[in-house]
């Protein structure tokens, strides 16, 4: 019962699959247009709208703009330093466990997640952080 996907869908989820940040609207639009596929802004909302219902695509906040990726598969998790900015991958899901109990205990069909850590690096506390220097 799969209908086939609109051109515009295609055309926005090939887009973001070459990304590495998220993308907004506007920017969307603006990276169409370049590629020679542009679409109107309001069919790039109508299918911003489609693609996130049905869990294809990930939607972040920031400065009031909504910003738009593909959900990673496997999804990654980051440790961020504030203070240096440098951040660090945890190599497996924490709450990849959760997530099952929630689906089962609220009938709940989660698409994806966000989880992001933020502080203090070991090399940004250490008062004397002679060993840390520019590596690692
Ligand atoms: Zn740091
Ligand atoms: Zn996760």
């Amino acid at each position: 019962m799969k209908s086939k996907r609109p051109r515009s869908h295609d055309r926005i989820l090939r887009l973001l699959d070459a990304q590495t940040r998220a993308l907004s609207a506007q920017e969307i639009f603006v990276a169409l247009r370049e590629r020679q596929q542009a679409l109107g802004l309001a069919t790039i909302y109508r299918a911003l709208d489609a693609l996130k219902l049905d869990g294809q695509l990930q939607v972040r906040t920031q400065a009031g703009e909504s910003l738009y990726s593909r959900v990673t598969q496997p999804d990654r998790h980051h440790l961020t330093c504030l203070q240096c900015g440098r951040s660090v991958p945890l190599d497996r899901c924490p709450v990849r466990d959760l997530e099952q109990q929630l689906q089962q205990s609220h009938q709940f069909e989660v698409f994806y997640h966000t989880l992001e850590f933020f502080g203090r690096c070991k090399c940004c506390s250490a008062a004397a952080s002679q060993d840390c220097a520019e590596s690692s």
